[in-house]
């Protein structure tokens, strides 16, 4: 109960005035500016995932919601393309800085929404603050080119120029980063953006309206609507929708890519992943280890960019039980609680799903050498714990290999050398991430030339690019053209005018001989 104490700023996005205890409160609208009242008669219940007991509700928004809402962008949006960049560059300074003060609070509204710890929720809030901050330097960002006298009198120029209004449709795992690679990069450019946040953690995004709006961004700038699938049928069909961003899992995302782009709408998706860690004999043992406990199991193992996999390489098979042994010493428990290492996962069917992978590792072959489907956190008996779990001995055609499992789990695989590794990796369908330990600088080089995966660590895990570099998982893991935030993400939110213009120098006034 202790974080649900929130600030009045929650409030009025979130909860109602009256006290949490006196009925489930519900997530607002944000339309035209006002956070409003759902008249749905379809409501989802949201979860605290330690205890399974209802803390809100979401609608489902009703047709006449969602048009008023894209309605509301469509009317913004020639005045806010037409605001200079450099005001828009102004509402994303103040909007950082309120992101900066409200951090833990929007911190608390995950760790009570989705699970995960409140430093990997901080965490959460900062790397989608990073994408704010870089936002910022739109000045720069959006700059044409220029190619004077092409022939006579003719020069030839560029503007990047907004699409109009785009839409965000965003995953449960990062309730506060995904939807700020979206927004703030769209509208900064000068669209207007309609966000449709995962049903099951609205909470994050409805604070950052508040805060962007605080920050002056006009009314109808960013609409939100709410929902699951009639929603994201609304978006991908709707013709005043010119782009749509997603990020979540290969079944919606493979659906989003084909119905948005049949609407001809420019998409990008983020999906699934399967990361591999290749750990050499060679690598620093004490930085690997520790690395590889972090990237695996932290969060709950439901990151995009989870190190899901192991491949140890050699004689590094022999670290497996020092693995095992600083795998057991991670504290599964509430987010909220001190000392926590993981929390919980979304759902009683999340779980189910990850224990069913779990099962079938031994069922196919493999041994589990650590296992956390029966764990016990006390206090917490209704939640939606796994505790860190690995599987050895584990074979590219086994299910738990295959399956994106989104859990506390780590596959380990064994090969004799790298080759074998980059193999494996190159055929897994996924490109998302992954990362090779090792103090052999030639070995890094050629693995990282090699292997056919978008984001590559170097003894770091988890490479998440800074935003002035892009999101740039491949293969499986990405369909469109153009990734998120950094330059791709300013191309993806603008298009190109190209003026071809002809200034005769005869025409030119006062340019008489006299004059000269
Ligand atoms: P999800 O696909 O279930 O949900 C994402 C969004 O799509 C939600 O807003 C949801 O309402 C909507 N949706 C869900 N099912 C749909 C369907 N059948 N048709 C249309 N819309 C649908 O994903 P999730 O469970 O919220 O997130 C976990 C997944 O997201 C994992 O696969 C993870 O790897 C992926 N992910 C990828 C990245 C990345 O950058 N590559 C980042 C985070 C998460």
């Amino acid at each position: 109960a202790r974080i649900l104490q929130v600030s009045s700023k929650v409030n009025s996005v979130w909860y109602p005035a009256s006290s949490f205890s006196s009925s489930v409160p519900t997530v607002k609208l944000f339309i035209d500016g006002k956070f409003v009242e759902s008249k749905s008669d379809k409501w989802i219940d949201i979860h605290n995932p330690a205890t399974n007991e209802v803390i809100g509700r979401v609608p489902e928004s009703t047709k006449a919601e969602m048009d008023a809402a894209i309605a509301s962008c469509k009317r913004a949006f020639p005045a806010w393309a037409d605001t200079s960049v450099l005001s828009r560059q102004q509402v994303l300074l103040r909007y950082q800085q309120l992101i900066k003060e409200n951090l833990k609070e929007i911190a608390r509204l995950i760790t009570m929404e989705q699970g995960k710890t409140l430093a990997d929720a901080e965490g959460d809030v900062f790397r989608g603050l990073q994408v704010v901050e870089h936002a910022c330097s739109v000045t720069s960002l959006m700059l044409g080119e220029t190619m004077p006298s092409i022939t006579k009198d003719m020069d030839l120029y560029s503007y990047r120029l907004p699409l109009g209004v785009c839409a965000g449709i965003a995953p449960f795992n990062f309730p506060a980063m995904i939807p700020l690679w979206m927004f703030p990069m769209a509208m900064v450019c000068g669209n207007t953006f309609l966000m449709k946040p995962s049903e099951r953690v609205p909470g994050a995004s409805m604070l950052l309206a508040k805060l962007i709006q605080d920050s002056g961004a006009p009314d109808g700038t960013l609409n939100i609507i709410h929902g699951k699938h009639e929603a994201v049928n609304f978006i991908c069909d709707h013709p005043d929708i010119k782009a749509i961003s997603f990020v979540g899992s290969n079944q919606a995302g493979e659906y989003i890519f084909e119905r948005g782009s049949r609407h001809g709408k420019r998409v990008q998706a983020n999906m699934g992943a399967k990361n591999h860690g290749v750990v050499m004999p060679d690598a620093n043992k004490e930085n690997t280890l520790n690395q590889l406990v972090g990237a695996a199991f932290g969060a709950a193992g439901q990151r995009c960019m989870a190190l899901s996999t192991a491949i140890l390489v050699g004689e590094a098979r022999k670290w497996l039980p020092e693995l095992v042994e600083r795998a057991k010493k991670l504290q599964v428990n509430a987010g909220d609680q001190p000392g926590a290492d993981l929390g919980p996962l979304i759902t009683p069917q999340a779980k189910e799903r990850v224990c069913n992978l779990i099962d079938s590792g031994p069922k196919e072959g493999a041994s589990i050498l650590l296992d956390g489907r029966n764990i016990k956190v006390k206090g917490y008996e209704n939640g939606n714990f796994v505790g860190p779990t690995i599987i050895s001995k584990v074979k590219p055609n086994m299910t738990c290999y295959k399956e994106e499992i989104f859990g506390p789990v780590l596959v380990v695989l064994e090969t004799e050398t790298l080759d074998e590794a980059i193999k494996i990796i190159n055929n897994n369908p996924y490109g998302n991430g992954t990362a090779i330990f090792t103090t052999n600088g030639a070995t890094a080089r050629k693995y990282s030339h090699l292997v056919d995966v978008g984001q590559v660590g170097v003894n770091v895990p988890i490479p998440v690019p800074l935003p002035m570099f892009s999101f740039t998982g491949s293969r499986a893991s990405f369909r469109g053209d153009t990734n998120f935030y950094g330059k791709q993400g300013i191309l993806f939110y603008t298009q190109l005018k190209t003026i071809t213009s002809q200034w005769k120098e005869e025409d030119a006034s006062l340019s008489s001989p006299a004059v000269v």
